[in-house]
């Protein structure tokens, strides 16, 4: 299983992953994830990341495929994984292919998650990240059982920095002018499959494993 998740910044990829990854016991594999993890551990990746992230601007495609690239050559991915931010560009989503054909591992589907606009910027302010183990809440929408504490790990939740109002908007527009035309390329592979990412967690969840099934 080979799944890439796309959709807006807030459609729920990560939400939506950190289940799927448990279903199909596949690693995922968030780039955004890593790049915090670097920011965290104070690397050379996570101090040129950081600067990019905090504007609310993509990361170079020459450093983020290379970081995934190297990734997909790690044994755990030899029975498959999810991608979750990843391919953003164009640029980024071609030397994706061009790696998978050279490797003899066609994708197995890439599920869009679609969400209306301001339902995003309600998710992205009011999501909450775990500190220890990067399990994703939100204060209203699916909050911890004690406040501020993860359910999985006890680990504290923090609100990322890119998640206020100005960065969110900055992200929706390049969501909008550099990720957008990939539902278009991928749809033209035959691979892609839209599902409705507003409703609760749980429905989405049940229609995208329902089309994975299929795929097998
Ligand atoms: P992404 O990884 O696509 O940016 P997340 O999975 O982090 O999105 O979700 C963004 C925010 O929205 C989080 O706070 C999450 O708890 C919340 N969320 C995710 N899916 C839903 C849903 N179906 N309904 C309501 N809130 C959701
Ligand atoms: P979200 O959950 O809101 O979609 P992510 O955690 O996936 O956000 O990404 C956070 C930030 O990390 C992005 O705004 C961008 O700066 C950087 N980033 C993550 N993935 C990529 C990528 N594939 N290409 C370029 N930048 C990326
Ligand atoms: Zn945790």
């Amino acid at each position: 299983m080979r799944i890439i998740l796309l959709g807006p910044p807030g459609a729920g990829k990560g939400t939506q992953g950190e289940r799927l990854v448990i279903k199909y016991n596949i690693p995922h594999i968030s780039t955004g994830d890593i790049f915090r993890a670097a920011i965290k551990e104070g690397t050379e990746l996570g101090l040129r990341a950081k600067e990019y992230m905090d504007q609310g601007k993509l990361v170079p495609d020459e450093v983020v495929v290379g970081i995934v690239q190297d990734r997909l050559t790690h044994p755990d991915t030899k029975n498959g994984y999810l991608l979750d931010g990843f391919p953003r560009t164009l640029a980024q989503a071609e030397a994706l292919d061009a790696s998978l054909q050279a490797m003899d591992t066609p994708l197995t589907g890439v599920v869009n998650v679609d969400v209306v606009e301001d339902e995003l910027i309600d998710r992205l302010t009011g999501r909450r990240v775990c500190r220890g183990c990067a399990t994703t809440y939100h204060v209203k929408f699916n909050p911890p059982t004690v406040r501020s504490v993860c359910d999985k790990c006890g680990g504290e939740l923090y609100q990322r920095t890119d998640d206020t109002v100005e960065t969110v908007k900055q992200r929706l527009e390049v969501y909008r002018q550099q990720t957008a035309p990939l539902i278009a390329y991928y749809g033209a592979k035959d691979i892609l499959y839209t599902v409705d990412g507003s409703r609760e967690i749980e429905e989405v969840f049940a229609e995208i494993t329902s089309i994975l099934d299929r795929q097998h």
